[in-house]
């Protein structure tokens, strides 16, 4: 038997919101801005195909 292996497999990012603290996952490759879903801080941004992440990276995920 022989897996498929997907090239391009999506990164998960979890971030913390400085600004209330919410944790949640941010897709590393993200094409739209990404806000906290709590309090609407900017969390990452594109930035030319890789999410620019803007806060402090807890995990990563692959
Ligand atoms: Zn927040």
């Amino acid at each position: 038997m022989v897996r498929q292996h997907r090239d391009n497999r999506s990164t998960f990012i979890r971030v913390k919101c400085p600004d209330c603290e919410n944790e949640q996952l941010v897709f590393d490759k993200a094409s739209t801005k990404v806000d906290c879903v709590v309090c609407g801080k900017v969390l990452a941004e594109p930035t030319g195909g890789k999410a620019g992440i803007q806060v402090e990276k807890l995990a990563v995920y692959k």
